[in-house]
């Protein structure tokens, strides 16, 4: 039976102060939830202090991103081997904001997923479609070429090495959240595309993640489909109830499988 993951992306928000208080807030609440896993993913400059502050505690740090290369001369670049010196578990790579804003190619997020899978970072790899994909019927296509750059790429064994996020595009940070019937179809064709890919062990083992405006209220729902193993949460992180109310919601998603 898979674990929940639930995973919180801070994006570039935080401070010294408010992280301190969204952690100390965190670490008890989420002490005896042993049935989930969870993960906080922090700006690089605050990787040291989150560190220092979940030392010991059942909370996960990880990164948003990092560099497809090993060192050198790479202005900016943040290599898998510094962000495990910080102890990182989790990189997200291909954030649909990485892909937009900062112009990732399918074929970069790749290299990056490789690149955290050869250091043994868990590489957090974000697929989805946008709006207008979703209103074309296209959604199916999108993902399976976000996801075949990867297997391309890395190989399907290494794609199991991994976490997938399926984030539609229109649902993160709008408010508008995939119904779960709507997030269950799309993880359903995710686990058959790797099921094709590899093999029924691995897609069965296989995390899939949603994320795009999960929240407190929708969290249970969305936990409760048979092919979602948790979120990856943006706003809501950012909130000590609510982050702390949807990682409750992923441990009692699991007490109910199991029951
Ligand atoms: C995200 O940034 O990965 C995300 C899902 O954001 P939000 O939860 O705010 O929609």
């Amino acid at each position: 039976m898979r674990t929940k993951l639930v995973a919180g992306n801070w994006k570039m928000n935080g401070g010294l102060a408010s992280n301190q208080a969204l952690l100390a807030a965190m670490i008890p609440a989420l002490a005896g939830l042993t049935a989930a896993k969870f993960a906080v993913c922090a700006p690089y400059p605050y990787l040291a202090q989150v560190r220092q502050v979940l030392r010991g505690s059942n909370i996960a740090c990880g990164a948003q991103d990092l560099c497809q290369f090993e060192s050198g001369a790479y202005t900016g670049g943040v290599s898998a081997a510094m962000l495990l010196e910080f102890d990182c578990r989790y990189v997200i790579v291909g954030h649909s904001e990485r892909r937009s804003v900062f112009g990732e190619s399918d074929e970069l997020v790749a290299l990056k997923f490789a690149a955290a899978v050869k250091h043994r970072l868990t590489p957090i790899l974000c697929v989805g479609e946008t709006l207008a994909e979703r209103e074309s019927g296209v959604t199916e296509t999108v993902v399976a070429r976000q996801l075949d750059a990867v297997i391309g790429c890395c190989g399907s064994t290494a794609l199991a090495q991994g976490v997938i996020a399926y984030e539609p595009v229109w649902a993160i940070g709008t408010g508008k959240t995939a119904t779960p019937q709507e997030a269950q179809a799309v993880h359903a064709t995710i686990r058959a595309r790797i099921r094709a890919a590899a093999d029924r062990r691995l897609a069965d083992g296989q995390t899939i993640l949603y994320g795009g405006s999960v929240k407190a209220a929708n969290a249970g729902q969305l936990f409760a489909m048979p092919d979602v193993d948790g979120g990856l949460i943006g706003g809501a992180s950012l909130v000590a109830d609510e982050f702390i109310a949807i990682c409750r919601a992923a441990q009692v998603a699991r007490e109910t499988v199991k029951a």
